[in-house]
C-alpha cells in the first residue's frame, strides 16, 4: 500500500515541502539534491533521480539513493533504458518489475540493482521533454495512479526551476544550444514563393512562474474567471466572424465552444488545482497530458480535436495571465508554429504575414489548404523550426522547395534576395496582366478559371481576373466541418459562393469525398487501393441521401441564378444516367413544394477514369460540358499512384500516350458541341497548358497562382502554328515529347 500523506490529491504536502525548498536559500545543484531528498521522502521511494536534457543526452544531474559518484557521469540517449524511454515518449512509466522490461538498461556505476520497482515521468516545458525524474523501490511496488499524477506534478515543479534558470539552465539548455548559428532546415513543399522576414511565433511559450498554491481556494476563483473570460471570447470571435456563418471558420469554433464548455475538461483543471497547483499549473498539467496523448493518436480527426484542445489550453493561460489583446505583428511576419488550425490562420492580419512554416503537419493539411489559398509561401513538417528559432529571428522561407534559412549569412541572403527580386518582378508584370485578355497571337480566346475549395479563395477570382470558377471542390468545405453539413448549411455555403463570384460562373463538384480525401465523421472501410475505391460518384450514388442533400442544396442556392454541377470519377454512363434521375427527382421536389429554381441549368461530368473515354458517344449528348480531371486520368492510364513518390515523375504527361487521348477527346467533343474544360495540375503548367490549346481546348481551370505565367503564356503563343507541329508527335514512338514542346517554345518566343 502506499503511504497515507501523497494520495487522493495529497500530493499537497509535498508539493508543499517543495515550495519550501523553493522558497530557501540554496541554489544550483544543491537546490536539485535537496528536492530529490523531498521528493523521494514524500512519494516514500528509496530513490528519487533527476535526468537532465544536455547535449542531446539525460544526464544524471541529482540523485537521492543511487551512489553519488554517478551524478554527472551516468548518460542515457533519448529511447536508451527505461529513462529514455520516458523522455522519447514524453509520458510517465510505472514498473513493479523494471529490471524484467526489455528497455531497463544496466548502468553499474548507479548501483541501483537492488531496486526493483520505477515510476518515471518526463520533465515538460511548452511540450517539449527537458528531463525525466525517477523514483525506485527495492520491493516490487505497485504504484498507483495518483502517485503517477503526483510525480508528474512535481515534474512540473523541476521544469519550473529549470526554466527559470534556477537549477542548472546555462549548464542543461545553453550548452545544449550554444550560441545561434545560421540553419538550413528542409521540410515539405506546401506553396510557392519566396519570403525574407521576421520570425513570429503563432503561440509563445508562458511561463509559469508559480506552480505550488497558496491558497486552492483563491486558484479555483482565478480558474472559473478565466474560464468564463475564454467562453465569452469565443462566443466573441463567433459572432464577430463574417466568415463563421456557414464558412469555414464554423465548425472548427463551434468545436473549441463545445470543449470550453466540456464538464470532464473542467473537472480535471479543477482536480489539479485541488491536488496543490495553482491554476496556470494546473492548465499546463491537463496541456501535458493532452500533448502525451497528442503523440500516441494516429487517427486524424482525433489528432486534429486535440490539438484544438491543446489551443484552448493556451488560450485558457493568456486568459489567467491577463494576455488576451492581440498581439502587434512585423510587418514582414514568418509565423512560425508547431501546427494550427485553419481559422486560426485566417485569424493573422494577411497584409503582414509573409509566410508560414510548420513543425508538423502535411500538403493537405487543412491549414495547408488555407495557405495556398492566401499565398502564402508555406513549408510543413519543419521538426526543429521551434527549437532552432527564436521570436525575431531574420529568416527566409523558399516555399517552392520546401526550405527555411534560419539567420542566414549575407551570402544566403545576396543569392535570395536575386531570386526575390526575380520573382518579384514575375508578379508585377503579373498584375499588369490583369486586365488583359487571354487571347493568343492568331485570336484565339482561352477562358481562364479557378479552381477553389474555400470561400477564402474566391478573393483570387478579382486578384487574377479570372473568367469563374472551373471547379469548385466541394468536398473541402465538408473536410473542414467536425460534422456532416446539414442541407441549410450547405446551402448557405453555395450561395455565399455564387453571390462572392457574382457574374462569374461557378462549376460546383458534386462531393468528391473517399480516397485521400476522407470525411472523418463518416465511417469508411478501408479500401485496398483507395484511389481506385468507394469515393465520389460510387459513393454518393450509393448513399443516395447524401447525393440528395448536396443537390437540393445546389439547386436552392441557385434559384433565380444559373447552376453548374459536375460528377467527379464516372466510370460509365449509366452512372451519369443515374445520377441525372437524382438530379431530376430534386428538381421536382422543388417545383412540387414551390421553391424558385435555378433560371438555367447546366450538368457535366469529369474525364477521369479512361473507361468514360470509350463511351463518348452515349456520353456526349447526356452532358451540357465535360471536365478533364488528368490528375486522376494519368493515374489511371499509365497506372501510376499520383501520390506515390517513386512515380513521380516516372512518366510524363507531356507524352505521345496522353496527347493522343487528350486530342481525341476534343476532337469528339467538338464535333458533338460539348465544351471541354481542364481542370487538373496540368492545366496551370504553362508548357502544357499550352500544348492542350495547341490540341484545341480553349478552357482551362487552374490554382491562382498559375493563371498570370499561363496567360502570358497564351498571349505569345501561335496556336496554328503549335497545332500543326503537335500533329507529328502524337505518333512519335518517344517517353517524353517536353524538351522538344520547351524547344519549340523557345523557338517561338513562347513565355513559359
Ligand atoms: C483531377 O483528378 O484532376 C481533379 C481535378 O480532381 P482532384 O485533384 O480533386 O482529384
Ligand atoms: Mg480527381
Amino acid at each position: 500500500m502506499p503511504p497515507s500523506g501523497t494520495l487522493g490529491g495529497g500530493s499537497r504536502q509535498l508539493l508543499k515541502r517543495l515550495r519550501d525548498v523553493m522558497a530557501g536559500e540554496a541554489a544550483g545543484q544543491e537546490r536539485l539534491d535537496r528536492i530529490v531528498r523531498v521528493i523521494a521522502q514524500g512519494l516514500v521511494a528509496e530513490v528519487c533521480s533527476c535526468y537532465l536534457l544536455k547535449g542531446g543526452m539525460l544526464e544524471l544531474f541529482a540523485t537521492e539513493g543511487l551512489k553519488p559518484e554517478a551524478v554527472h557521469k551516468t548518460r542515457l540517449a533519448i529511447g536508451e533504458g527505461l529513462v529514455g524511454d520516458i523522455a522519447a515518449h514524453a509520458r510517465p512509466l510505472a514498473l513493479a518489475d523494471a529490471q524484467s522490461h526489455p528497455n531497463f538498461a544496466y548502468r553499474p556505476e548507479t548501483g541501483e540493482e537492488t531496486f526493483h520497482s520505477l515510476m518515471g515521468a518526463p520533465i515538460l516545458r511548452g511540450g517539449r521533454v527537458l528531463g525525466v525524474v525517477v523514483v525506485q523501490n527495492r520491493t516490487k511496488r505497485h504504484y498507483a495512479e495518483d502517485e503517477v499524477e503526483t510525480l508528474e506534478t512535481v515534474a512540473m515543479v523541476v521544469a519550473e526551476l529549470v526554466s527559470a534558470g534556477l537549477v542548472t539552465e546555462e549548464e542543461a539548455i545553453a550548452a545544449e544550444q550554444g550560441e545561434p548559428l545560421p540553419a538550413r532546415l528542409e521540410g515539405l513543399h506546401v506553396h510557392y514563393g519566396v519570403a525574407v522576414g521576421t520570425a513570429v511565433l503563432h503561440r509563445p511559450h508562458i511561463e509559469v512562474r508559480r506552480v505550488v498554491a497558496e491558497d486552492p481556494a483563491a486558484e479555483l476563483v482565478r480558474l472559473e474567471a478565466a474560464v468564463g473570460g475564454l467562453q465569452r471570447q469565443l462566443d466573441e470571435l463567433f459572432a464577430a466572424s463574417e466568415l463563421a456563418r456557414g464558412g469555414e471558420h464554423e465548425g472548427v469554433l463551434e468545436a473549441y465552444r463545445m470543449f470550453a464548455e466540456d464538464r470532464g475538461w473542467n473537472a480535471k483543471l479543477k482536480e489539479a488545482i485541488r491536488s496543490g497547483l495553482t491554476a496556470e499549473a494546473a492548465v499546463q498539467k491537463v496541456q501535458n497530458d493532452t500533448r502525451a496523448r497528442l503523440a500516441q493518436v494516429v487517427d486524424p480527426y482525433l489528432r486534429e480535436r486535440l490539438m484544438d484542445l491543446d489551443d484552448l489550453h493556451h488560450r485558457l493561460l493568456q486568459h489567467l495571465i491577463g494576455d488576451i489583446g492581440k498581439r502587434e505583428l512585423p510587418d514582414d511576419a514568418i509565423l512560425i508554429a508547431r501546427t494550427m488550425g485553419p481559422a486560426e490562420l485566417l485569424d493573422y492580419d494577411r497584409a503582414k504575414l509573409k509566410a508560414l512554416v510548420l513543425e508538423e503537419g502535411s500538403a493537405t493539411a487543412h491549414v495547408a489548404i488555407i495557405a495556398r489559398a492566401l499565398d502564402l509561401p508555406a513549408v510543413a513538417r519543419v521538426p526543429e523550426i521551434r527549437d532552432q528559432v527564436s521570436a525575431g529571428d531574420r529568416l527566409i522561407v523558399d516555399g517552392g522547395h520546401g526550405v527555411v534559412y534560419v539567420r542566414p549569412g549575407d551570402d544566403v541572403i545576396d543569392s535570395i534576395s536575386t531570386m526575390v527580386a526575380a520573382t518579384r518582378a514575375a508578379e508585377i508584370r503579373h498584375a499588369g496582366l490583369r486586365e488583359m485578355p487571354a487571347i493568343s497571337l492568331d485570336g484565339i480566346r482561352v477562358s481562364l478559371n479557378l479552381n477553389a475549395g474555400l470561400l477564402v479563395d474566391l478573393a483570387q477570382l478579382e486578384k487574377t481576373g479570372a473568367d469563374g470558377v472551373g471547379l469548385y471542390r466541394t468536398e473541402i468545405g465538408f473536410m473542414v466541418r467536425p460534422r456532416y453539413p446539414s442541407v441549410a448549411e450547405q446551402t448557405l455555403m453555395y450561395s455565399q459562393v455564387l453571390s462572392i463570384a457574382g457574374d462569374r460562373p461557378v462549376v460546383f463538384r458534386t462531393l468528391d469525398a473517399g480516397g485521400d480525401k476522407r470525411l472523418p465523421y463518416l465511417p469508411y472501410e478501408e479500401d485496398e487501393n483507395p484511389a481506385m475505391g468507394w469515393r465520389a460518384i460510387r459513393m454518393t450514388l450509393d448513399r443516395p441521401s447524401l447525393l440528395r442533400q448536396q443537390l437540393r442544396a445546389l439547386l436552392t442556392a441557385s434559384a433565380g441564378r444559373s447552376l453548374s454541377v459536375m460528377f467527379p470519377m464516372v466510370a460509365e454512363v449509366a452512372e451519369l444516367v443515374e445520377a441525372r434521375q437524382v438530379l431530376e427527382l430534386e428538381l421536382e421536389r422543388l417545383w412540387r413544394i414551390g421553391t424558385p429554381a435555378p433560371e438555367k441549368l447546366r450538368v457535366g461530368a469529369m474525364i477521369e477514369v479512361p473507361a468514360l473515354l470509350h463511351q463518348l458517344p452515349a456520353l456526349l449528348p447526356r452532358v451540357d460540358f465535360l471536365s478533364v480531371g488528368s490528375n486522376d486520368l494519368l493515374q489511371f492510364l499509365f497506372a501510376a499512384d499520383r501520390g506515390s513518390p517513386r512515380l513521380a515523375g516516372r512518366y510524363d504527361p507531356l507524352s505521345p500516350p496522353v496527347l493522343s487521348v487528350m486530342s481525341r477527346l476534343i476532337d469528339d467533343a467538338t464535333t458533338g458541341g460539348v465544351p471541354v474544360t481542364v481542370c487538373g495540375e496540368m492545366a496551370g503548367r504553362p508548357l502544357e497548358a499550352m500544348t492542350l490549346i495547341g490540341l484545341g481546348f480553349s478552357s482551362l481551370s487552374m490554382s491562382p497562382g498559375a493563371l498570370p505565367p499561363v496567360k502570358a503564356m497564351i498571349r505569345s503563343l501561335d496556336v496554328g502554328a503549335l497545332s500543326s507541329y503537335l500533329g507529328r508527335l502524337i505518333t512519335a514512338p518517344d517517353r517524353s515529347v517536353r524538351e522538344k514542346l520547351r524547344a519549340f517554345a523557345a523557338d517561338h518566343k513562347i513565355a513559359i
